[in-house]
């Protein structure tokens, strides 16, 4: 079954894109690095069509490098799109921002030209309130494990003549095919309470074993994991990390929460849950929701 994620309607959100786009130069999209196409808004892409895109690859500190650097390749071919990737160990973040953007839309800032607008945009626990902070270099906006904690617009100066706007209301997940619902579960985009944790790790498991085997016998000292059913391995998890009910049964909801826990805080390594063209694939295999 289908992770059903029904997070209510985007009304606000649509309106103040829809206001503010049009004095809008370049649009960032952060996304997560280890998720780049599942943890992207369609939405936002029919709302910003037209406009100089910038992807940011965010947490790539927790991503797979080499998987980062496919993915900036992918959208860096896209036309009016540059990527980036950061992460929050960044501390000047800002002067990356600031260069891509003008590569993008050159014609804007400097001295002669109006300033740069900038629109910031991403799903709930991206990492927008870290980045914002970090810009402002002070700790004003909140920031919060929670998706969709409610913030008023701002506007940031980068440098002269550089604005940067931040969205009101949430931009929600919107999960478009079955797997990119699994991937933004696991990596704690939708609330817990939308999702099966038993579901969503065996999803992960399933990807893990056969695409980061190597990490997930070192973690758990497992061997052949990428011949086991994904609930073999969940089940050879549990008893591993002593995840047991009374009667020594496997405790398999803990061992889902392990799991997902391993995976959020990369201690498993670092890892990327799909690919540019294993996404394209879960796209055109209809399994479209
Ligand atoms: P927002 O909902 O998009 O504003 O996300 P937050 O800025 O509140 O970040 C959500 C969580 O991700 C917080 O626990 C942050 O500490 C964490 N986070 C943000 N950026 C990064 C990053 O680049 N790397 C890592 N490892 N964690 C990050």
């Amino acid at each position: 079954m289908a992770i059903q994620w029904f997070p209510g309607h985007m009304h606000l959100t649509r309106k103040a894109i829809q206001e503010r786009i049009k004095d809008i130069d370049v649009v960032i999209e952060l996304l997560d690095a280890r998720l780049p196409g599942s943890s992207a808004n369609p939405m936002l892409a029919d709302m910003t069509a037209g406009k100089p895109a910038l992807k940011v690859l965010n947490k790539q500190d927790l991503a797979d490098p080499a998987r980062t650097a496919i993915w900036l390749a992918h959208f860096n071919a896209q036309p009016g799109t540059r990527a980036l990737g950061l992460d929050a160990s960044m501390t000047t973040p800002a002067k990356a921002l600031v260069e891509a953007c003008f590569a993008l839309a050159p014609t804007r800032g400097g001295s002669m030209a109006k300033p740069m607008r900038v629109l910031i945009c991403g799903i709930p626990n991206v990492g927008k309130s870290t980045l914002i902070n970090t810009l402002k270099g002070k700790r004003s906006a909140k920031t919060g494990d929670e998706a969709g904690v409610t913030k008023i617009e701002q506007r940031i100066v980068l440098q002269d003549a550089f604005y940067l706007f931040d969205t009101p209301g949430v931009l929600w997940p919107r999960i478009i095919v079955a797997k990119s619902g699994y991937n933004l579960a696991a990596s704690g985009a939708i609330g817990k309470n939308a999702f099966d944790e038993e579901e969503v790790a065996l999803e992960l498991l399933d990807y893990l074993r056969q695409h980061y085997p190597a990490a997930v016998e070192a973690r758990y000292k497992l061997s052949g994991v990428a011949d086991m059913t994904d609930e073999e391995l969940l089940a050879a998890i549990g008893r591993k990390r002593g995840a047991l009910q009374s009667g020594g049964k496997i405790n398999l909801q803990k061992a889902a929460e392990i799991a997902i826990h391993d995976f959020r805080s990369a201690v498993l390594g670092r890892i990327t849950l799909e690919t540019p063209e294993q996404f394209a694939q879960w796209l055109a295999a209809g399994q479209k929701i």
